[in-house]
């Protein structure tokens, strides 16, 4: 078994990591708030005092932090992943970040015979902690391959999509989905309301037919009762959506529809409800009907 690297023991990364020791890996691991490693040792992995030294231990280093700034600065910078892995090693990145910030971190692995797979997740809390997570794996096939193992000890749809970047291209696909989904799922449900529909009955009439979601199932109830508790935040939504436009941008793809919903989440962000669940954007909507409630 290959000695696994753990870096990030965020929200995510945490439960990855226990699954991981949970499978029999071995694990060094490191996070820039120190007690967050204390479950994660408890339960048998090695803690180190940085990135570098975590490479320097692992022949398969996994880094799940917050955005492109915070990949580059562990794998890159001063005491990063770079410094201390070994030619041979391969660093998996499994955070949501932009996918030409990816290119060029795999390139600069490669001058020192470093693979890198980016790999990143979609399955939130609920799919990290039960190991069945979808994993988005762009690189090499053959390295892969190699670490398929890993993979299979933290997911369940594992899918080699394609050279470097192109995990971090089809997660925001994901994002450009589910986002574009939820905002038709609370055009549907003020539409029921204001007609004089109970949201649930029309939720309840529809989520089996053609226009079904997941979005529609799972975020339709909950802004039926008024429930904005985070599931998954507004404000790393929004982040996500930042990542999908930049590269839109880049490519000189007009993404009409990506763009009204990053600005309706801008309006949530504005009224302070960034810390909500993504099914808060129907409060960007009612502002706009003039429903209070
Ligand atoms: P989180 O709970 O905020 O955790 C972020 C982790 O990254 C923490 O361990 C944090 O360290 C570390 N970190 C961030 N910037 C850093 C830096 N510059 N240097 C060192 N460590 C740094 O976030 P999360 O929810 O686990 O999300 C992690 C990634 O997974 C994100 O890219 C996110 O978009 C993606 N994702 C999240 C979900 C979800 O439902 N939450 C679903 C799919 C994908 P500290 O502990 O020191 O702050």
């Amino acid at each position: 078994m290959e000695n696994i690297g753990f870096i990030g023991l965020g929200i995510m990364g945490k439960p990855m990591c226990l699954n991981l020791l949970k499978a029999g890996f071995k694990v060094t691991t490191y996070n820039r708030t120190k007690s967050k490693l204390e479950e994660v040792v408890g339960a048998g992995a090695k803690p180190a005092d940085s990135p570098r030294q975590v490479a320097e231990q692992s022949d398969i280093i996994i880094t799940i932090v917050s955005d492109s700034p915070d990949v580059e600065q562990i794998v890159l910078g001063k005491d990063g992943v770079i410094h201390g892995a070994k030619a041979g090693s391969v660093v998996i990145d499994m955070s949501t970040i932009s996918p030409s910030v990816t290119q060029n971190i795999a390139a600069r692995l490669a001058e020192k015979n470093v693979e890198m797979l980016d790999a990143p997740v979609s399955g939130g809390d609920t799919g990290a902690i039960a190991g069945t997570l979808a994993i988005m794996v762009g690189g090499k096939k053959n390295v892969f391959e190699r670490c398929l193992p890993v993979f299979e000890a933290m997911g369940k749809t594992i899918t080699h999509v394609g050279s470097n970047g192109r995990g971090q291209t089809v997660k925001l696909c994901n994002q450009i989905l589910g986002s574009v989904t939820n905002m038709a799922v609370c055009e549907a449900i003020l539409f029921a309301q204001k007609s004089g529909v109970d949201p649930d009955i029309m939720i309840e009439a529809t989520k089996n037919g053609a226009a079904g979601s997941w979005q529609l199932a799972n975020l339709g109830p909950k802004m039926a009762a008024h429930d904005f508790a985070p599931g998954f935040m507004i404000d790393l939504q929004q982040k996500d959506l930042r990542l999908a436009l930049e590269a839109a941008r880049e490519m000189h793809l007009p993404t009409p529809a990506l763009g009204l919903v990053h600005q309706l989440f801008v309006g949530c962000q504005a009224n302070g409800e960034g810390r909500e669940g993504t099914q808060a954007l129907v409060k960007s909507l009612q502002r706009l009907a003039g429903i209070n409630e």
